[in-house]
């Protein structure tokens, strides 16, 4: 069948069970069977998978699929496989398998029975998968968390930055790159180092209306305000986040101690541990999970109705990563920062001992992050901003979902603030 013949509603509703695509899916998944380079940029939860799968799931060949982490991609291949009958529709490559199951894997490919290889990009650098991969018809490659590939995304992995190469050799595949990151300096590094340039680009509004956005000032009190804070918000679900493993455990003794339950997440807590209290969360045996940013990848629970940043993160980036988690489900979520000019000169010292281009770029970062925490105007046309994305902060969704829009500071207030500002950044570069 030619691709413009598919009837697209149907595949959708056969393999996924859904009546309507989601935002901008209909388009990505057209731009992909008609064989376009793609690239994608669309929150976490809008629905990217789906983006690459269904285009897989109908298209002559293998996708290959590169993701970052082995447990998102079981994670996925599991769930592609609860679509169908076939256990081979999707499999994933990495070092782990044995030998025979990597035949098994081949085999699956050769016959055509395999719809989606997951592949870790360290082992698509491996000769022996490149030789085998030419030898089989692919029908495009798509790239997860394609921000990867930029120093100046939050998660960047050397490995990425052989993608391209790879994929020439295996032929003139499409190429289909994923992304929730939606600054345009991330978005140029992607198109470049992809060779892409020329992809249809797809790019979803990054605005969460039902999300409240606050600052406030960091004091001595900032215990006790949070305490306040949460019994405001009595049997609800939040996050805190702070920078140390020792400040977790801190705060999360005191919320105990004044009656609030709440539990410590942090790396450096046993693999069991963790897991338990991710599990009290979800299930809602505790309310509050007190975190470093070791927690939230992959957690999708949909009430989340505060996140709290006792630390002010290292970028916009995070900020809107970590505050995104609150309200998945539509309903209220506020999130609320605390903010001191201390912070930030402690995040400088973490970056002083690090490559001179990655602290140009993390002082950088930090900047906007000074201004986002500073600023007077609207919050959320701030880090839309940022994004790339204009928003009319009077008639905008969301407009009046902030602080500075709620309470506008007095000019007079907001101007010393700037020349606070400026000293500071001015004393700073001293
Ligand atoms: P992302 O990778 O963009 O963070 P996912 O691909 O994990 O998002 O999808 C997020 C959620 O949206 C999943 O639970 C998925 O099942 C759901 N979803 C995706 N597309 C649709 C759709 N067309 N209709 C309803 N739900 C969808
Ligand atoms: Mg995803």
């Amino acid at each position: 069948m030619k691709p413009s013949e598919i009837d697209l509603h149907k595949e959708l509703k056969k393999y996924f069970g859904f009546n309507q695509f989601k935002g901008l899916q209909e388009g990505v998944v057209k731009s992909i069977i008609t064989g376009n380079n793609t690239f994608v940029i669309m929150p976490t939860g809008g629905g990217k998978s789906l983006c690459y799968q269904l285009p897989a799931l109908v298209l002559d060949g293998t996708a290959i699929v590169v993701s970052p982490l082995i447990a998102l991609m079981k994670n996925q291949v599991d769930a592609i496989r609860s679509l169908s009958s076939e256990y081979g529709i999707a499999h994933v490559l990495n070092s782990s398998l044995t030998k025979t199951e990597v035949n098994q894997v081949k085999k699956d490919i050769t016959s055509g029975l395999t719809k989606l290889l997951y592949v870790a990009p360290e082992s698509l650098t491996k000769e022996e998968y490149i030789d085998f991969l030419k030898s089989v018809p692919i029908s495009f490659v798509a790239i997860d968390e394609a921000h990867c590939i930029s120093e100046w995304g939050h998660d960047f992995r050397p490995e990425y930055r052989n993608l391209r190469s790879i994929i020439k050799q295996l032929g003139d595949i499409p190429v289909i790159g994923l992304t929730a990151t939606a600054t345009p300096k991330v978005q140029e590094d992607i198109l470049k180092n992809l060779d892409m340039t020329d992809a249809n680009t797809f790019k979803a509004s990054f605005n969460r209306p039902n999300l409240y956005y606050e600052v406030r000032t960091k004091t001595k009190n900032i215990e006790a305000d949070i305490i306040r804070f949460i019994k405001q918000h009595k049997g609800k679900s939040g996050v805190i986040y702070c920078l140390s493993r020792k400040k977790v455990e801190e705060i999360a003794q005191v919320l105990q101690v004044n009656g609030i339950s709440a539990v410590p997440y942090h790396a450096g807590l046993d693999a069991k541990t963790r897991a338990k209290h991710q599990d009290m969360f979800l299930m809602e045996d505790v309310d509050v999970v007190v975190a470093t940013i070791a927690f939230g990848m992959g957690i999708d629970k949909p009430d989340v109705r505060f996140v709290i940043h006792h630390d002010i993160p290292k970028s916009l980036e995070s900020y809107y990563q970590e505050t995104g988690r609150a309200g998945r489900d539509g309903g209220e979520g506020h999130c609320l920062a605390y903010y001191s000019y201390k912070d930030i000169e402690k995040l400088e010292k973490f970056m002083a001992g690090k490559p001179v281009a990655e602290q140009e770029i993390g002082y950088a970062l930090l900047q906007e992050v000074v201004a986002y925490a500073e600023t007077s105007m609207s919050r959320r046309k701030f880090l839309l901003h940022y994004f790339g994305e204009e928003f009319d902060e009077v008639n905008g969704e969301g407009a009046d979902m902030d602080d500075n829009v709620r309470n506008p500071k007095k000019k007079v207030e907001a101007q010393n603030q700037v020349v606070t500002l400026l000293e500071t950044v001015r004393d700073t570069n001293e």
